[in-house]
């Protein structure tokens, strides 16, 4: 039989990234974005087995895109007809949602329900989903929420110090980002340290633009360091990460904002950004700091130091530690973050392998640390294989190669 395929797909504002999966082999026989939508400068970029082409789309929406990914998955001879069902990455579902499902009106509705949760993300999600439907009106569409992992976390986790009042009725709790990679990787970590995944204890840090921090015991989260949204926890690469919640009333006074204007600085302009003022991109900044600009070394000092910190937090859920995992572009990439971080947890009994961690870049994986030390371990994450998995199985579809 030859092995199902489906289409992955992840909304954001402005783009739609697309793959399509081989769910028995994790192939990509296609895959592109979408990006720039809605502008004079919105285009297609598409790889087909390996080839890359470029189109522009002026002015096209999330539907037009759409129906021009469908028209290039029509032409293409090894896919058309062999799709059996659509993933569609989800960012926030709120207390509704644990698992993956099948998308359907009540799923739509919740879902536009937690957008008031992440309005930034889910209203886009939907519209991806609106418009696949409306190209795939024969196949199961799936969601898969990056929230759905962390509701295993216990209450004295997820509970903010506030008025208990707003959880129950605003909703006000932590929920945790980045599931679907922490569940990936999980999964990998049990198999590289040859452990049935219910007896592993793992810090997994997901270092991208966003970063978050979890801790995952038997393949469950207790604790993550992204809180309500995806802002709370280590320094991301324009978000703040955690301050002081009296800044941005300070803030608003002194430089004469209104919240919503502060909100936008901590999102847009902080983080590594702010604290270089180069770029929010570690790549760039790692190079100013290899030339010696100061406030790029500072940058990815604080960087190192509050992911240090955050890791050492979530020993006390964790209680042992089997793997410090790293993921993410800058986990998987950046041997400088690595090193600083597993230098400052030593006492945690880790020591690190140099050379181990250069040759960890770019795709590869495997341990970083010495011999006689505890673990760390690189493991490139892989969302949207998962996602793909999760469709193949909660639209019952079997896998078979
Ligand atoms: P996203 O959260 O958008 O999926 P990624 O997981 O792709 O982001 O991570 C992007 C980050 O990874 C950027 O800060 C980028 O600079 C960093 N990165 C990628 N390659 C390297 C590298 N070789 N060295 C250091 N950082 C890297």
């Amino acid at each position: 039989m030859t092995a199902p395929l489906v289409l992955v797909l992840n909304c954001g504002s402005s783009s739609i990234k697309f793959a399509v999966i081989n769910t028995a082999t994790g192939e990509q026989p296609l895959q592109g974005i979408a990006e720039r939508l809605a502008t004079q400068d919105a285009q297609l970029i598409l790889k087909i087995a390996g080839d890359r082409s470029q189109s522009a789309l002026p002015g096209a929406d999330h539907a037009t895109a759409m129906q021009a990914i469908v028209r290039h998955l029509e032409a293409s001879p090894g896919i058309a007809g062999r799709l059996v069902a659509v993933g569609h990455r989800v960012v926030h579902g709120g207390e509704y949602f644990s698992d993956s499902v099948v998308v359907d009106a009540g799923v739509l509705e919740k879902i536009r329900e937690c957008g008031k949760l992440a309005p930034l993300h889910n209203y886009a999600n939907l519209t991806g989903i609106e418009a696949a439907q409306q190209a795939f009106p024969d196949l199961p569409h799936t969601a898969v929420f990056d929230t759905a992992f962390h509701q295993s976390m216990p209450q004295r986790a997820y509970l903010y110090p506030l008025p208990y009042d707003l959880y129950e009725q605003w909703h006000v709790r932590r929920y945790g980002f980045h599931g679907t990679s922490f569940r990936f990787v999980a999964q990998q970590a049990a198999r590289w340290l040859e452990k049935p995944l219910e007896d592993t204890a793992l810090v997994i840090a997901h270092l991208g633009n966003g970063a978050s921090v979890a801790a995952v015991r038997g393949g469950r989260s207790l604790d993550t360091s992204m809180g309500m949204t995806p802002n709370e926890g280590v320094v991301h690469g324009t978000r703040c990460g955690s301050i002081d919640p009296s800044i941005h009333a300070y803030l608003a006074e002194k430089l004469g904002l209104d919240i919503q204007a502060v909100t936008d600085l901590l999102w847009t302009q902080s983080g590594l950004l702010g604290l270089s003022g180069i770029s929010n991109d570690c790549r760039a900044i790692e190079q100013a700091a290899a030339e010696g600009v100061t406030r790029a070394k500072l940058a990815l000092e604080i960087y190192s130091y509050r992911l240090a910190k955050e890791i050492a937090a979530l020993m006390v859920p964790l209680g042992r530690l089997d793997a410090l995992v790293f993921t993410g572009g800058i986990g998987e990439n950046s041997s400088l973050i690595r090193a600083s971080v597993v230098a400052q947890l030593g006492y945690l009994g880790l020591t690190l392998d140099p050379e181990q961690n250069l040759r960890c870049t770019r795709g590869t994986a495997g341990p970083i640390t010495a011999v006689g030390s505890s673990t760390a371990l690189v493991l490139p994450t892989n969302e949207e294989w998962l996602i793909a998995q999760d469709a193949a199985a909660v639209a019952g579809l079997s896998v078979a190669a």
